[in-house]
Protein backbone atom coordinates (compact mmCIF):
# COMPACT_ATOMS: atom_id res chain seq x y z
CA UNK A 1 0.00 0.00 0.00
CA UNK A 2 1.20 3.08 -0.87
CA UNK A 3 1.83 5.98 1.80
CA UNK A 4 -0.71 7.95 0.36
CA UNK A 5 -3.36 4.72 0.28
CA UNK A 6 -2.37 4.09 3.91
CA UNK A 7 -3.25 7.86 5.43
CA UNK A 8 -5.93 7.85 3.68
CA UNK A 9 -7.37 4.76 5.45
CA UNK A 10 -6.00 5.94 8.80
CA UNK A 11 -8.02 9.23 8.48
CA UNK A 12 -10.69 7.19 7.91
CA UNK A 13 -10.26 5.26 10.27
CA UNK A 14 -9.92 7.62 12.98
CA UNK A 15 -12.83 10.15 12.21
CA UNK A 16 -15.31 7.32 11.87
CA UNK A 17 -13.67 5.73 15.26
CA UNK A 18 -14.10 9.51 16.87
CA UNK A 19 -17.32 10.38 14.99
CA UNK A 20 -19.32 7.20 16.42
CA UNK A 21 -17.15 6.87 19.69
CA UNK A 22 -18.61 10.61 20.53
CA UNK A 23 -22.18 9.23 20.45
CA UNK A 24 -21.62 6.11 22.37
CA UNK A 25 -20.09 7.69 25.08
CA UNK A 26 -22.57 10.16 25.28
CA UNK A 27 -25.20 7.80 25.70
CA UNK A 28 -27.12 8.24 22.39
CA UNK A 29 -26.93 4.18 21.12
CA UNK A 30 -25.65 2.27 18.81
CA UNK A 31 -28.00 3.87 15.68
CA UNK A 32 -27.15 7.01 16.24
CA UNK A 33 -23.32 5.54 16.11
CA UNK A 34 -24.12 4.53 12.35
CA UNK A 35 -25.86 6.99 11.68
CA UNK A 36 -23.13 8.99 12.06
CA UNK A 37 -20.22 6.51 10.51
CA UNK A 38 -22.64 7.15 7.23
CA UNK A 39 -21.92 10.73 7.13
CA UNK A 40 -17.82 10.38 8.12
CA UNK A 41 -17.85 8.15 5.43
CA UNK A 42 -19.75 10.44 2.92
CA UNK A 43 -17.71 13.68 4.19
CA UNK A 44 -14.16 11.11 3.55
CA UNK A 45 -14.83 10.42 0.25
CA UNK A 46 -16.28 14.33 -0.81
CA UNK A 47 -12.33 14.95 0.00
CA UNK A 48 -11.62 12.23 -2.29
CA UNK A 49 -10.01 14.07 -6.13
CA UNK A 50 -12.25 12.68 -9.17
CA UNK A 51 -11.42 9.32 -9.52
CA UNK A 52 -12.07 6.44 -12.66
CA UNK A 53 -15.90 6.43 -13.05
CA UNK A 54 -17.47 3.01 -11.31
CA UNK A 55 -19.09 0.87 -13.90
CA UNK A 56 -21.89 0.10 -10.98
CA UNK A 57 -25.30 1.60 -12.48
CA UNK A 58 -28.78 1.56 -11.28
CA UNK A 59 -30.43 -1.77 -12.03
CA UNK A 60 -27.32 -4.43 -11.91
CA UNK A 61 -27.40 -6.34 -8.91
CA UNK A 62 -24.37 -8.64 -9.79
CA UNK A 63 -22.92 -8.27 -6.84
CA UNK A 64 -25.91 -8.40 -4.24
CA UNK A 65 -25.68 -12.24 -5.28
CA UNK A 66 -22.37 -12.27 -3.05
CA UNK A 67 -22.01 -13.12 0.59
CA UNK A 68 -21.94 -9.86 2.86
CA UNK A 69 -20.76 -9.47 6.27
CA UNK A 70 -22.45 -7.36 8.63
CA UNK A 71 -22.39 -6.11 12.13
CA UNK A 72 -25.28 -6.34 14.47
CA UNK A 73 -26.21 -2.91 14.73
CA UNK A 74 -26.14 -2.66 10.69
CA UNK A 75 -29.06 -5.44 10.77
CA UNK A 76 -31.17 -3.98 13.39
CA UNK A 77 -30.78 -0.19 11.05
CA UNK A 78 -31.61 -1.96 8.20
CA UNK A 79 -34.34 -4.08 9.15
CA UNK A 80 -35.91 -0.67 10.33
CA UNK A 81 -35.46 1.25 7.27
CA UNK A 82 -36.97 -1.63 5.86
CA UNK A 83 -40.21 -2.08 8.02
CA UNK A 84 -40.89 2.08 8.18
CA UNK A 85 -40.66 2.32 4.42
CA UNK A 86 -42.47 -1.18 3.25
CA UNK A 87 -46.32 -1.66 3.27
CA UNK A 88 -47.60 -4.90 5.28
CA UNK A 89 -47.38 -6.73 2.42
CA UNK A 90 -44.29 -5.90 0.96
CA UNK A 91 -42.73 -6.27 4.70
CA UNK A 92 -43.93 -10.12 4.87
CA UNK A 93 -43.22 -11.00 1.33
CA UNK A 94 -39.58 -9.78 2.69
CA UNK A 95 -39.98 -11.55 5.46
CA UNK A 96 -41.04 -14.99 3.20
CA UNK A 97 -37.76 -14.25 1.31
CA UNK A 98 -35.43 -13.42 4.19
CA UNK A 99 -37.12 -16.67 5.61
CA UNK A 100 -35.70 -19.07 2.53
CA UNK A 101 -32.40 -17.77 2.14
CA UNK A 102 -31.37 -18.12 5.55
CA UNK A 103 -32.31 -21.97 5.34
CA UNK A 104 -30.64 -21.55 2.13
CA UNK A 105 -27.37 -20.18 3.95
CA UNK A 106 -27.69 -22.41 6.71
CA UNK A 107 -27.73 -25.53 4.52
CA UNK A 108 -24.47 -25.14 2.52
CA UNK A 109 -21.32 -25.75 4.22
CA UNK A 110 -18.50 -22.58 4.31
CA UNK A 111 -16.46 -23.09 1.13
CA UNK A 112 -19.97 -23.81 -1.15
CA UNK A 113 -21.53 -20.30 0.62
CA UNK A 114 -18.81 -18.59 -0.94
CA UNK A 115 -19.28 -20.47 -4.32
CA UNK A 116 -22.52 -20.01 -4.99
CA UNK A 117 -25.16 -17.13 -6.23
CA UNK A 118 -27.34 -16.16 -3.80
CA UNK A 119 -29.73 -13.19 -4.37
CA UNK A 120 -29.84 -11.22 -1.47
CA UNK A 121 -33.80 -11.50 -0.12
CA UNK A 122 -33.80 -7.71 -0.12
CA UNK A 123 -33.42 -7.17 -3.34
CA UNK A 124 -36.98 -6.53 -5.66
CA UNK A 125 -37.05 -6.20 -8.73
CA UNK A 126 -33.27 -6.45 -8.96
CA UNK A 127 -32.98 -3.19 -6.66
CA UNK A 128 -32.52 -3.10 -3.31
CA UNK A 129 -35.44 -2.27 -1.21
CA UNK A 130 -33.18 -0.47 1.55
CA UNK A 131 -30.65 1.19 -0.41
CA UNK A 132 -30.43 3.73 2.12
CA UNK A 133 -30.53 1.40 4.81
CA UNK A 134 -27.81 -0.89 3.63
CA UNK A 135 -24.93 -1.77 5.28
CA UNK A 136 -20.97 -1.00 5.03
CA UNK A 137 -20.33 -3.69 3.36
CA UNK A 138 -22.42 -3.00 0.12
CA UNK A 139 -21.81 0.70 0.06
CA UNK A 140 -18.09 -0.71 -0.19
CA UNK A 141 -18.70 -2.92 -3.04
CA UNK A 142 -17.73 -0.93 -6.43
CA UNK A 143 -16.37 -2.35 -9.47
CA UNK A 144 -14.43 -0.21 -12.61
CA UNK A 145 -15.28 -3.17 -15.07
CA UNK A 146 -18.73 -4.53 -15.39
CA UNK A 147 -17.48 -7.18 -17.83
CA UNK A 148 -15.38 -8.55 -14.99
CA UNK A 149 -18.41 -8.78 -12.59
CA UNK A 150 -20.10 -10.65 -15.09
CA UNK A 151 -17.18 -13.32 -15.71
CA UNK A 152 -17.13 -13.53 -11.82
CA UNK A 153 -21.03 -13.79 -11.65
CA UNK A 154 -20.88 -16.51 -14.22
CA UNK A 155 -17.80 -18.90 -12.40
CA UNK A 156 -18.59 -18.57 -9.01
CA UNK A 157 -16.88 -21.26 -8.25
CA UNK A 158 -13.58 -19.34 -8.48
CA UNK A 159 -12.21 -17.57 -6.13
CA UNK A 160 -9.30 -16.10 -8.06
CA UNK A 161 -11.63 -13.75 -9.79
CA UNK A 162 -11.89 -10.57 -8.85
CA UNK A 163 -12.43 -7.12 -10.36
CA UNK A 164 -11.00 -3.51 -10.05
CA UNK A 165 -12.06 -0.86 -7.85
CA UNK A 166 -11.06 2.45 -7.16
CA UNK A 167 -7.96 2.11 -4.44
CA UNK A 168 -8.83 5.70 -2.95
CA UNK A 169 -12.33 4.58 -2.57
CA UNK A 170 -11.41 1.07 -0.96
CA UNK A 171 -9.10 2.62 1.29
CA UNK A 172 -11.82 5.23 2.62
CA UNK A 173 -14.55 2.35 2.94
CA UNK A 174 -12.02 -0.11 4.56
CA UNK A 175 -11.16 2.42 7.07
CA UNK A 176 -14.38 3.35 8.00
CA UNK A 177 -15.36 0.35 9.11
CA UNK A 178 -11.88 -0.52 10.76
CA UNK A 179 -12.59 2.89 12.46
CA UNK A 180 -16.42 1.58 13.62
CA UNK A 181 -15.70 -1.68 14.42
CA UNK A 182 -13.35 -0.41 17.18
CA UNK A 183 -15.44 2.17 18.57
CA UNK A 184 -18.47 -0.89 18.83
CA UNK A 185 -15.60 -3.03 20.88
CA UNK A 186 -14.44 0.15 22.88
CA UNK A 187 -18.40 0.62 23.68
CA UNK A 188 -18.41 -3.13 25.03
CA UNK A 189 -20.78 -3.78 21.99
CA UNK A 190 -20.98 -6.92 19.51
CA UNK A 191 -18.57 -6.22 16.73
CA UNK A 192 -18.67 -9.44 15.27
CA UNK A 193 -19.62 -10.08 11.31
CA UNK A 194 -22.77 -11.94 10.92
CA UNK A 195 -23.69 -13.48 6.96
CA UNK A 196 -26.45 -10.76 6.10
CA UNK A 197 -29.59 -13.13 5.66
CA UNK A 198 -28.83 -15.42 8.60
CA UNK A 199 -28.84 -12.81 10.88
CA UNK A 200 -31.86 -10.21 9.50
CA UNK A 201 -33.71 -14.04 9.86
CA UNK A 202 -33.10 -14.41 13.60
CA UNK A 203 -33.77 -10.31 14.04
CA UNK A 204 -36.63 -11.20 12.52
CA UNK A 205 -38.01 -13.75 14.73
CA UNK A 206 -36.03 -13.49 17.76
CA UNK A 207 -37.02 -9.28 19.53
CA UNK A 208 -34.20 -10.66 22.26
CA UNK A 209 -31.45 -10.63 19.79
CA UNK A 210 -31.87 -6.55 19.66
CA UNK A 211 -32.18 -7.05 23.47
CA UNK A 212 -28.96 -9.08 24.27
CA UNK A 213 -27.06 -6.65 21.66
CA UNK A 214 -28.16 -3.54 23.72
CA UNK A 215 -27.00 -5.06 26.62
CA UNK A 216 -23.57 -5.91 25.69
CA UNK A 217 -24.47 -10.12 25.04
CA UNK A 218 -23.43 -11.59 21.23
CA UNK A 219 -26.53 -10.52 19.28
CA UNK A 220 -27.18 -13.48 17.01
CA UNK A 221 -26.69 -17.02 18.42
CA UNK A 222 -28.27 -18.94 14.93
CA UNK A 223 -26.98 -16.49 12.32
CA UNK A 224 -23.64 -17.54 10.40
CA UNK A 225 -20.37 -16.04 11.74
CA UNK A 226 -18.00 -15.08 9.70
S1 LIG B 1 -28.71 -5.08 1.33
FE1 LIG B 1 -29.14 -4.12 -0.65
S2 LIG B 1 -27.11 -3.53 -1.47
FE2 LIG B 1 -26.75 -5.05 0.17
S3 LIG B 1 -26.64 -7.06 -0.87
FE3 LIG B 1 -28.78 -6.74 -0.20
S4 LIG B 1 -29.86 -5.83 -1.97
FE4 LIG B 1 -27.62 -5.59 -2.31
Amino acid sequence: MTELMHSLRAQAQSSADESSSRELLAGRGPERARRQVLRSLQQALDRLPPGPKPACAAGCALCCHLRVAVTPVEVFGLLDHLRANATPEGFAALAARVEQTAARVHALQPAQRLATNIPCPVLVDGRCSGYSGRPLNCRAYHSLDLAACETSFARPEDASLGHPQDAAVARVHEGTQAGFLQALRGAGLDAAQYELATALAEALVDPAARRRFEAGGQAFLKAVRL
